[in-house]
């Protein structure tokens, strides 16, 4: 027992609060609020233009005095909330996003209220991340001896994937020496449907963008192999060094995956790292029809994927995968700071996750992700997978039926392609009047050098009756802007 001391104030310090009733119950009041806010998010509008003055509202000078808890919650539920991206709305088709889950924002809360720094010293949320690297393993068809990181997103374990493979292309040497003084000139190889985050990789890591070779692709958007092959080739007489492939399993525009095997079987013969983007895809080994397209997964190198994608966790959650967990260390762990590790104290547990990537300092990610995993088991997840997949089936159906629009991309995943029969413009107009009308939210991409309306089914909450008030609202509008031209 500590002694009695009078001078000791009631709060540990002064940024908490002097009164924890008042502040358990404001508190709880929040937590109901959001609660209240899943439980009803079908009856709101999908998204909404920010009015000017709501705009406006936030810019004041910097909070120089306190304001209470209330205060700021109430300007929260009034300027803040309603105008969010709506991505947790079963109508939200856009880009490619997840719906989050009620789970995973609890263990964010627990997360935030723990204040664990992930960079590295034994502790038990380290532990948590560890394991989900485990789990990720296992489910992907990786050795025991595989590393796995939590990053922001898919864009940044890219940009690490293509700074293992150089080292393992040049050598540990490249991280002193860098890249003119290896004399090499390094070459990248994907594909046309590859998400831009791949050149900005390659851009980032001092390779530079023009040695990134975008390889054509097939009527499917899965990227050619002999056009591959003859890239490589071509790169070798001239004097280059091949050294990484990256294949896409789920592209964004229309969800191709691309022949992961026949990626594998090239870059084992031709020697390069074989890197697969999976930001949304990857974690499809958790759905049973979705698996099988995914083979080759398991031959990888690496896999950049997403939680925060078709796995449901709140933003952010990008994972970065690899086969051979040394490798991955060698890139990024500073050998003097290494080999200085305690063996036994707070600052024990060496290799840290600071040894695996750039940053120090780092957020508990890993808990919402364990959350979101254990709460609703890796079954459910995949059905929840199946489930948009099955969705956009539905609504590639649907889209056949209707004399007005035209497919542009069945549903190879969860993701159709399609347009009204009308100019560029109208279907611009077209998604932008379904944005404002609260309806539903796809975007938009070019196929073919034609403007199509883009719905992509990430959110599990997205239902058959969701695409179908799509459809409705898109044929509605499209007549509208005829009528009006
Ligand atoms: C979303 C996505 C990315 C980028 O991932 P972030 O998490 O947004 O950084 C990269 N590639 C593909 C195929 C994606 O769908």
């Amino acid at each position: 027992m500590a002694p009695k001391n009078s001078r000791r104030p009631p709060r540990p310090g002064p940024l908490d609060p002097e009164d924890w009733s008042a502040f358990r119950a404001q508190g709880h009041r929040m937590l109901d609020d959001m609660i209240d806010y899943m439980a009803g998010i079908r009856d709101r509008p999908v998204w909404q233009p920010i009015p000017e003055e709501t705009r406006r509202s936030l810019r004041v000078p910097p909070p120089q005095q306190p304001q209470d808890l209330s205060t700021v919650h109430a300007e929260f539920m009034e300027s803040i909330l309603p105008y969010a991206t709506g991505n947790t709305h079963p109508g939200f088709m856009g880009w490619v996003h997840g719906g989050g889950n009620p789970a995973g924002m609890l263990g964010e809360m627990l997360a935030a209220g723990l204040n664990a720094n992930l960079g590295g010293r034994d502790h038990m949320p380290i532990e948590v991340e560890r394991q989900i690297a485990r789990w990720m393993a296992a489910l992907m068809g990786f050795p025991e001896t595989a590393s796995g990181l939590f990053v922001t997103g898919t864009s940044m374990a890219n940009f690490l994937a293509v700074l293992i493979a150089r080292g393992q292309a040049l050598g540990a040497g490249v991280r002193r020496g860098g890249l003119l003084k290896k004399g090499t000139r390094l070459t990248a190889y994907t594909s046309e449907a590859a998400h831009g985050c791949i050149a900005q990789a390659l851009d980032m890591s001092g390779i530079g963008i023009e040695n990134l070779s975008i390889v054509a692709m097939d009527e499917m958007q899965r990227i050619r192999l002999d056009a591959l092959e003859k890239a490589i080739a071509k790169d070798r007489a001239e004097g280059a060094l091949p050294f990484l492939v990256v294949g896409t399993a789920g592209s964004v525009d229309v969800g191709a995956i691309d022949d992961l095997s026949g990626l594998a079987d090239i870059a084992s013969r031709e020697k390069l790292w074989f890197h697969v983007d999976g930001a949304f895809g990857a974690l499809g080994v958790l759905a049973p029809a979705v698996k099988p397209k995914l083979k080759g997964l398991e031959r990888a190198q690496s896999i950049a994927f997403d939680f925060h994608k078709w796995g449901q966790v709140p933003y952010d959650a990008g994972f970065l995968l690899v086969r051979d967990g040394e490798t991955h260390r060698a890139t990024f762990a500073a050998p003097e700071a290494y080999l200085r590790r305690e063996t036994r104290g707070l600052a024990a547990g060496s290799p840290w996750p600071c040894d695996f990537g750039p940053d120090l300092s780092r957020g508990f990610r890993a808990l919402k992700t364990w959350f979101t995993l254990k709460v609703n088991g890796t079954d459910r997840l995949g059905e929840a997978i199946e489930r948009t997949c099955a969705v956009a089936r539905h609504l590639e159906a649907r889209v056949r039926s209707e004399a007005a629009l035209e497919l542009l991309a069945p549903a190879q995943l969860n993701i159709v392609c399609f347009r009204y029969r009308a100019s560029d413009e109208a279907n611009a107009g077209i998604v932008a009047d379904l944005h404002e009308s609260g309806i539903a939210a796809p975007s938009t991409t070019t196929i073919g050098g034609r403007l199509a309306i883009r719905a992509a089914v990430v959110n599990h909450r997205t239902d058959f009756a969701d695409v179908d008030a799509l459809v409705e609202a898109a044929i509605r509008f499209g007549k509208a802007f005829e009528e009006t031209s």
